[in-house]
């Protein structure tokens, strides 16, 4: 999925000023952003009290909405630099298209991994042909330096490795590891993201490392994640330092949970872009107005998506700040 805002603000992300070495419960809500003419979405990060958990640095939920009437999800081919998408669903069913070739439906609970590196570009749309129901999340994951410039890759993982625990917990590890399963998915630092359903009635512990940050997030129902009940629509920081994960439910919900070692790079967010500097964002945003760099989507039936514009004060990675 695309940014849309209009006017996108710079985020400065990274560094370990704003890491929590031990556990806490904050809970953020999210910001409401119109994505196209008839679709919300809730955006969960970047937040104003928190930019990263471990390397992911984007969390859109959106749905479920009912888009039998409707063409659903349309967004244009738009440009990405610096960092890898995550898209995970619910409901319904995205069409992904890409500059390396890729051609791909992704439908719910099949890992759409895309690893931007130096440039890509993508489309993703609703089938002409899709179920009632569109719900998902689109999340992103900032790439290390050491990585940041590799060559543009897209993974489909239709088989994701599932772990279940005592008083009906399921889950499905997307990325990284969880209770010894692990996912296929290619990451770039050490990092976990998982979707974990809860039948009613489940009082459960699961494993989690010390050594990673947290934050969950409802999809559906209300879980409860360490004695705080989250319902659809904000996100709760976990911190670090935790070997287990205390898991309730009294209806049958689902929550995603993102972890991973503390990013201590600094980068600058701004549009669909992630650098180091402001000269690599604006040399980014001239080489897509020009057609260059990003290569081509085929197929996509519409124009791509122009760039916004630039904040007028120059972007600096400087550290978290609140
Ligand atoms: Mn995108």
């Amino acid at each position: 999925m695309s940014n849309l805002d209009l006017r996108p603000a710079a985020t400065v992300c990274g560094g370990r000023e704003d890491v929590t070495a031990r556990p806490v419960r904050e809970l953020l809500t999210a910001k409401e952003v119109a994505l196209g003419e008839s679709t919300m979405v809730r955006r969960l990060l970047p937040n104003l009290g928190r930019r990263m958990v471990g390397a992911w640095c984007f969390i859109d939920h959106y749905g479920p909405d009912d888009i039998a009437q409707e063409p659903g999800m349309q967004v244009p081919p738009h440009p990405h630099m610096g960092l890898q998408t995550v898209s995970w669903l619910h409901d319904g069913e995205v069409l992904h298209r890409d500059s390396v070739g890729s051609l791909q439906t992704v439908r719910p609970r099949e890992l759409g991994l895309m690893t931007s590196g130096r440039a890509i570009a993508h489309s993703e749309e609703s089938p002409r042909e899709h179920a009632r129901l569109l719900h998902g999340a689109q999340l992103w994951v900032a790439l290390p330096d050491g990585d940041r410039h590799i060559a543009p890759a897209w993974e489909h993982h239709a088989e994701l490795p599932r772990v279940t625990g005592g008083g009906g917990l399921r889950a499905t590890v997307i990325l990284g590891e969880l209770d010894g399963a692990v996912s296929p998915g290619t990451t770039f630092t050490p990092l976990m993201g998982a979707d974990i359903a809860l039948a009613a009635g489940t009082d459960a512990r699961l494993p989690v490392r010390p050594d990673f940050e947290y934050a969950a997030l409802t999809m559906s129902g209300e879980a409860e994640v360490d004695g705080v009940r989250l319902a659809p629509g904000s996100l709760l920081y976990l911190g670090c330092g935790r070997a287990e994960l205390p898991l309730r439910a009294d209806v049958d919900s689902a929550f995603m949970l993102l972890g991973g070692e503390p990013f201590e790079e600094k980068i600058v967010m701004w549009w669909n872009f992630i650098g180091q500097s402001h000269e690599e964002i604006t040399q980014a945003r001239t080489d897509w107005a020009a057609g260059t760099r990003f290569g081509e989507v085929h197929g996509y039936d519409g124009a791509p998506l122009r760039a916004p514009e630039l904040p007028p004060v120059p972007l600096k990675p400087r550290g978290r700040t609140r």
